[in-house]
């Protein structure tokens, strides 16, 4: 762990699962206490994460990063604290950003992206889009596809499916043996046909043509697109595609052109192998009363089913912070990083675990009133199981015109979550910089060797 050589710690550990490595004879306390929560924060379980990537996760967390473990939080949610910042700065020097854009189209032509096409308006468009089966949820009647918070359900042998996505704050429904559809999060039914019964919800339930299908999974398009704006197409010097894994395998299925050589079939295969990781779930509650707190503000948990870190919002971020002077309520998040579909199949289990669990770890809150809850919970993070790193690809593609950033990207130097995908995002500008006979701009990273080096 003091020491991380890239590649060298990855041809040494990446060929195992964390699980297997600590069953070489790993204290069991130190593992437990210290080694499983950090491994579940990577948003990986053990079982099918590296121990390459759990060591590069801890060297540049504790021993390689003076401010590693010291955690900072906006004091306003993410969108006001980091997001309209940077699009101010970008609007600031007249440059554009368009928000609710569909790619539908990435032309290509031998080594180089031309052009793409995209269309505006929301996620009811006319562009195609593949959905793996579901099948712990799946019987003989009913097909399910998809995960967490973005399930899809069509009868067997049927040509239509419909969206099992709330309409009001995005839960996922779930059959009710009359054939209804119960959201488990604020209560709004729907019948049969997706059509709503009862509120909070005030759209229906989406429908979906099933354009084509395999043994694994369905492509779905809008039955009633709304499209509020014609394709648009748009050339550029560079394209970056810095999305999650599902986004960047969804993007590069578009592409169309001349693409018979081997650039293409090689980044195809890479992006192919591309993992994701098993579902995470984030839960928050507002209560009617506050409770007295001893421990950190955010506090990493152990030893839980489903819960693996508490958050206290009315501690920490000012919209929170005012309400709870307001009302004297409190506002708590629990995240469940990476647990198990077939222990949590739907988010009924997953919102009775975290509200019994929630007790356990503030028995306070006992008497408490639950005014409101929300639930986040997807199956979209990156996984990083073993023998991944080889086969990654890199920011750099053999495209000259094309770079990827993300948490997923393979990178030179050792680096996590966040700051991998920043990191990755520096490089790929510098690429562009570079290519432009630009400076490049220097690019900060943890010392890869000692704990003395510090
Ligand atoms: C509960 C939780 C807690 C976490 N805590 C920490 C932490 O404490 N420290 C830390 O370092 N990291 C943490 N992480 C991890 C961190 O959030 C991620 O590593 C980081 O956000 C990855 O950034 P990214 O830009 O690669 O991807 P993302 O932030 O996932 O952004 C990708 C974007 O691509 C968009 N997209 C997808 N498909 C398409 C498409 N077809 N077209 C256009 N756009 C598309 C998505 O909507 C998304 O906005 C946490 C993650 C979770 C879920």
């Amino acid at each position: 762990i003091a020491g991380f050589q890239i590649p060298q710690s990855f041809e040494h550990l990446d060929g195992i699962s964390v699980a297997e490595w600590v069953n070489q004879g790993f204290p069991q306390g130190l593992y437990d206490l210290y080694f499983l929560p950090f491994a579940k924060s990577s948003l990986n379980s053990p079982d099918i994460l590296s121990a390459g990537e759990l060591l590069q996760f801890f060297h540049f967390y504790f021993f390689g990063n003076p401010e590693g473990l010291a955690f900072s939080g906006t004091k306003d949610d993410m969108g006001t604290g980091l997001v309209q910042p940077i699009v101010t700065a970008i609007q600031q020097q007249e440059n554009q950003i368009i928000t609710e854009a569909t790619v539908n189209q990435i032309n290509y032509d031998q080594g180089k992206i031309n052009s793409l096409n995209f269309q505006q308006g929301n996620s009811q468009n006319a562009v195609p889009f593949w959905v793996e089966k579901n099948q712990l949820l799946s019987n003989n009647e009913v097909e399910y596809y998809g995960a967490g918070d973005r399930v899809f359900i069509a009868a067997t042998n049927s040509q239509e499916a419909m969206s099992l996505t709330c309409t009001h704050q995005g839960c996922t429904v779930s059959k009710q043996d009359d054939g209804t559809f119960l959201c488990p999060c604020h209560g709004a039914l729907y019948n049969e046909k997706g059509e709503v019964l009862e509120g909070p919800a005030k759209r229906n339930l989406p429908h979906y043509k099933i354009e084509q299908k395999n043994n694994n999974s369905v492509q779905l398009i809008a039955l009633n697109p709304v499209t509020l704006e014609k394709t648009t197409t748009m050339e550029a010097d560079y394209y970056v595609i810095a999305t999650d894994v599902p986004g960047v395998k969804q993007l590069w299925g578009l592409i169309k052109g001349n693409n018979n050589d081997q650039i293409y079939q090689k980044i195809t295969q890479q992006i192919n192998q591309l993992a994701v990781a098993d579902p995470f779930a984030v839960a928050r509650f507002w209560f009617d009363r506050d409770f007295a707190w001893e421990h950190s503000d955010f506090s990493s948990l152990s030893g839980y089913k489903l819960t693996d870190s508490i958050t206290l919002y009315h501690h920490i971020q000012q919209q929170f912070i005012d309400w709870a002077k307001r009302t004297g309520g409190s506002v708590v998040e629990l995240h469940a990083y990476c647990y198990k579909e077939t222990e949590f199949p739907t988010q009924e289990a997953l919102l009775t675990t975290f509200e019994q669990e929630l007790l356990e770890i503030v028995p306070e809150l006992v008497d408490a009133n639950c005014l409101h809850r929300e639930l986040v919970n997807q199956k979209n993070f990156s996984g990083y199981p073993p023998n991944s790193y080889q086969q990654r690809p890199e920011t750099r593609t053999e495209i000259d015109n094309l770079f990827l950033a993300g948490d997923w990207v393979k990178m030179p130097f050792p680096c996590g979550l966040m700051e991998r995908a920043v990191s990755s995002g520096l490089l790929a500008a510098n690429e562009i910089l570079n290519q432009e006979g630009l400076q490049r701009r220097t690019i900060l990273t943890v010392t890869p060797e000692g704990l003395l080096k510090i």
